[in-house]
């Protein structure tokens, strides 16, 4: 029953990111059963998934045939590695299907079993294609605040989260970090696309700041997420870009959110060419843990032609079953037409119904980018998104307003008072209205709290 699972839970499980004291005070909630878009809870109450879980699960819950799938490959081959000169079908299988979906000129990836052991590779990845092309001091990397790039060491280094440094002494040296770009807290006077070209100059006062010939790469998330869906102005990306390639430095695209059609393409940094492509979560969709390293041609030409081990891997590299749960997964997004449909179809329609939401007494913005959206919680509204007065954040808005979806039958997350979803990709229309229908609800029902 839900109380002894509570109170077992209390006593022996520590999770991750969680106030134990307030957690103990109030009892989880027991997730217990999915199907499609929706979850139940031990007491049997259902409640819409507008989180994917955290950002992962695309295709929804109950896919028998990805069970299937991790069924059959346990049977066959529940494991093998492969360090040293082995290998298994399924990981080689998914290494090549990867290579096809990646941007032109990626064709070769390294396997993880998670994001944030995907972002410790590509430190050690960028330093070892620095080392193998003779420029040993070319370790430095660029990251921005209020990113997240994972909980390990050089995962939470690269992240940009100042409550995930203040525990365990981090960054670790040779990681720096500039502004993120986010318009609403820091455009003040100029247009969006003014202000995307002033945040990535400061990605070239941190190269000269640092030295151009200590620079390795720089990595960036598309549209930044855990740190609030912070959707960058369209002139951001290109001016990264250019100014990589001034200084020949390595671009990387966090895509460990965005990848596999959150934001209608397969990969979000197609457009702008990285080097490098982080991806996790929705290559299984999270029905097992899975992560890894889309790796371009300018760093694979030098790692493989040069010779020599990279010494670097991890038990679980390229896992059959994970890389069996996430062929099954390709499969779907790609027959049910998933990434054409978050570009065509339910994306636009997420972005005409969740936008409505900016008439709500409480909302400032409302803003989507694909299947990824996040609207401000303000005290008075007005036109121009600079002028919007804010809450006290001691009052803690969002996490009221958060309670209050969750009651309601809805997951949404708060960033402070910026409230963001991240909806299963298999959304439709009429699931998109119930799920708007349902932040509506919970909005109202913050604002009585916050004006009674
Ligand atoms: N990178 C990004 C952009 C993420 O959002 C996350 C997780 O949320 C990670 C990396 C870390 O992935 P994992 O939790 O699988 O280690």
């Amino acid at each position: 029953d839900t109380k002894t699972i509570q109170q077992q839970d209390h006593a022996h499980y520590l999770h991750p990111f969680t106030d134990h004291q307030a957690l103990g005070r109030k009892g989880a909630r027991v997730m217990v059963r999915g199907e499609g878009i929706y979850l139940w809870d031990s007491e049997g109450n259902k409640i819409l998934d507008g989180m994917s879980g955290l950002w992962c699960v695309a295709v929804g819950y109950g896919r028998t045939s990805i069970s299937k799938a991790v069924y059959e490959q346990m049977e066959t081959l529940p494991f093998y590695n492969s360090f040293f000169n082995t290998t298994n079908v399924p990981a080689v299988r998914l290494a090549a299907r990867l290579s096809q979906l990646a941007p032109e000129g990626f064709n070769h990836v390294f396997f993880t079993g998670s994001g944030s052991e995907a972002n410790d590779t590509n430190v050690r990845m960028v330093r070892r294609y620095w080392d193998l092309m003779g420029f040993k001091e070319r370790h430095v990397i660029i990251s921005r605040h209020n990113s997240y790039h994972g909980s390990t060491m050089a995962g939470a280094s690269l992240g940009g989260m100042s409550g995930m440094h203040e525990q365990g002494g981090l960054p670790i040296p040779g990681i720096v970090h500039i502004g993120q770009p986010n318009y609403y807290d820091d455009g003040v006077g100029l247009t969006p696309d003014e202000f995307g070209l002033r945040a990535a100059s400061w990605l070239e006062a941190k190269i000269l700041e640092v030295g151009p010939d200590k620079v390795a790469a720089f990595i960036g998330e598309p549209v930044q997420g855990a740190g609030g869906v912070i959707i960058p102005p369209d002139s951001y990306w290109p001016e990264i870009r250019r100014i990589c390639d001034k200084y020949g430095i390595l671009l990387i695209a966090d895509e460990v959110i965005t990848g596999f059609g959150r934001l209608g393409r397969w990969f979000a940094s197609e457009p702008y060419k990285p080097d490098l492509i982080t991806f996790a979560k929705g290559v299984t969709s999270g029905y097992v843990p899975l992560g890894g390293v889309l790796v371009g041609s300018r760093v694979a030409d030098v790692l493989i032609g040069q010779g020599g081990d990279f010494n670097h891997g991890f038990t679980y590299s390229g896992h059959p079953v994970a890389c069996a749960a996430a062929l099954e997964n390709l499969r779907i997004i790609e027959d049910e037409g998933l990434v054409e449909r978050v570009a065509n179809d339910t994306g636009p329609y997420l972005k005409h119904a969740f936008g409505a939401l900016a008439d709500h007494a409480l909302v400032g913005t409302a803003e989507t980018c694909g299947f990824v959206a996040g609207l401000n919680l303000v005290k008075r509204k007005a036109e121009n998104v600079h002028y919007q007065v804010r809450f006290d954040p001691a009052l803690g808005v969002g996490m009221l307003c958060r309670a209050h979806m969750f009651n309601t039958g809805i997951i949404m997350r708060a960033v402070g008072d910026r409230m963001i979803i991240a909806p299963p990709l298999v959304m439709t229309h009429a699931q998109i209205d119930e799920m708007v229908a349902l932040i509506r609800r919970a909005l109202d029902l913050t604002l009585e709290e916050v004006r009674g």
